[in-house]
């Protein structure tokens, strides 16, 4: 058996390839951000070509790195941004337009229409999900109209798929006999997947005009899925997860109860449920978790917050009040409080638990007094305000009093925004040893299909504490806070 296994993750500002070593470590690494386009406010748009050419250069790149060949991988795993929509021509392998970006809201009118009179949850309880510009079946739709392509994707002639069947496809052979196949993680995305069944629904697919002939193949998250062609010829596909269901793999989270939330580009929460969808009464989605090949799918609750690392990305490229992310840790701690400014980054509307697509951001309680400290110390604060809201939802919908909450992500690396957290919740906060989850996950996912790794027992017990922020602010605090985080987001809510 070759002694490692790689982890593509491809990702919403950059790509990255991770080689992993039997014990978890990361023995290569390389990675490529790639340009975000912002034709329109409210619209995020990736060129997949490019995408797909940072693919097979962070590939080649830590492979090289490491000395090592496609031959010396066991197998490899895909995990992806989610819902970011791609239509492309099975014939050339070319786009037919930039990708669609998860946090795109141009399909907000197509959502509303789509209500048809009976509210956002009108698919809820087959989907899961909400009607909201967030996920892939409104987008696909809007690719379809904008460029006049039905009678081409009735034909069979186009290709629809998120970021993991598009990066599968190629990985596999493009046009050259490339997998056109999602994994049940990604798939339960769409709205137009039934959650129980776990297979295309044809009233769905009707009700948001998308032909079945574009559809990839759903396949188990953990199994033999294909055979690699192209940098990593050979290699076994086995494994295919969500970013965030990869992050819930990489973090052990094998059991019901088990939760995890992620610190990147938005927020994400998600605890493991069992091999039963929960339905959501609190504004959370019920999504599928993983399912490996074989087995009965597991599901989750998720509770996904659109902005909260990039709002540090915006104070850094929009406002310029630092100059790396990393900075806002010491703006932050050059005021002694948030001197009762709030700032609701609802950039994208407001996702869970609000799912308002008309929500736009606030920042408020502004006086002579305030200065770039307390703005950027109200940044930071937002990411654990939406965070104890989407808590609260979980503990509501699930019934479970989490006792700790593991988390992961770029922003981790805040301390005063993880004692925050911690502050706010009301519940410990631990970091893991290895902070790439992610990858890590989907390593883990790969591995396991072809036996690299025994048992989900063998990979809960590397599952090592790195960090943890117990506690410490009075529930009166809490509360008082709350309230005021609650006020300013009725002012986001009420900017219509
Ligand atoms: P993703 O995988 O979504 O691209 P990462 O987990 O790599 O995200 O996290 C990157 C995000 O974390 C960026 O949005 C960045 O602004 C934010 N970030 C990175 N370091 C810090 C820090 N020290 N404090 C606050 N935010 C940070």
């Amino acid at each position: 058996m070759p002694e490692y296994v790689g982890a593509l993750d491809q990702g919403t500002t950059s790509t990255r390839f991770m080689v992993f070593d039997h014990a978890g470590t990361v023995v290569s690494l390389d990675q490529k951000e790639h340009s975000q386009i912002f034709p329109e406010p409210g619209w995020v748009e990736h060129d997949p070509g490019e995408i797909w050419l940072n693919t097979v250069s962070v590939i080649e790149g830590a492979l090289s790195r490491a000395g090592l060949d496609p031959g010396d991988l066991a197998a490899v795993g895909i995990t992806n941004q989610r819902e970011t929509t791609v239509v492309w021509d099975r014939s050339t392998g070319e786009p037919v337009a930039n990708a669609i970006v998860w946090q795109d809201t141009r399909t907000a009118g197509l959502c509303k229409a789509l209500e048809a009179g009976e509210g956002p949850d009108r698919f809820r309880a087959k989907t899961g999900l909400p009607l909201a510009t967030y996920f892939a079946g409104p987008k696909v739709r809007w690719l379809l109209d904008e460029h006049d392509l039905g009678d081409r994707a009735v034909g069979g002639e186009l290709a629809f798929g998120t970021i993991d069947s598009w990066v599968a496809w190629n990985l596999t052979g493009g046009t050259e006999g490339g997998q056109h196949v999602t994994d049940v993680t990604n798939a339960s995305r769409t709205m137009l997947m039934d959650l129980a069944t776990t297979t295309w629904d044809s009233d769905l697919l009707m009700e948001l005009g998308v032909p079945t002939h574009m559809l990839p193949e759903i396949v188990a998250s953990v199994g033999h899925i294909g055979s690699c062609a192209g940098p990593l010829s050979g290699v076994p596909l086995t494994a295919i997860l969500g970013d965030q269901q990869a992050a819930l793999f990489g973090q052990v989270c094998f059991k019901p109860g088990d939760a995890k939330n992620t610190y990147g580009t938005g927020n994400f929460m998600l605890m493991n449920t069992g091999t039963d969808p929960v339905p959501s009464e609190s504004g959370l989605l019920s999504t599928v978790a993983y399912r490996i090949d074989g087995d009965e799918t597991v599901y989750a609750l998720e509770g996904s917050v659109a902005v909260t690392g990039s709002l540090v990305q915006w104070l850094r490229d929009n406002i310029g009040i630092i100059a790396e992310a990393s900075e806002v840790e010491d703006l932050a701690l050059s005021v002694e409080d948030n001197g009762d400014v709030y700032f609701v980054p609802a950039f994208s509307g407001l996702f869970a638990p609000h799912w308002r697509p008309d929500a736009r951001g606030v920042i408020i309680g502004l006086t002579r007094f305030a200065n770039k400290g307390h703005i950027a110390r109200a940044a930071l604060e937002s990411t654990a305000y939406q965070t104890k809201d989407v808590l609260d939802a979980m503990t509501a919908d699930s019934g479970v009093n989490l006792v700790e909450l593991r988390v992961d992500g770029g922003m981790t690396h805040n301390s005063l925004l993880m004692q925050f957290q911690a502050d706010l919740l009301g519940v410990e906060v631990v970091r893991p040893t290895i902070a790439e989850t992610t990858a890590l996950g989907a390593a883990y996912a790969a591995g396991l299909a072809v036996g690299f790794w025994s048992d989900f027992d063998e990979l809960t017990s590397r599952w090592v504490e790195s960090e943890r922020w117990v506690p410490d602010m009075t529930s009166d605090e809490r509360t008082r806070l709350q309230g005021r985080w609650r006020q300013a987001i009725h002012r986001s809510l009420d900017w219509v």
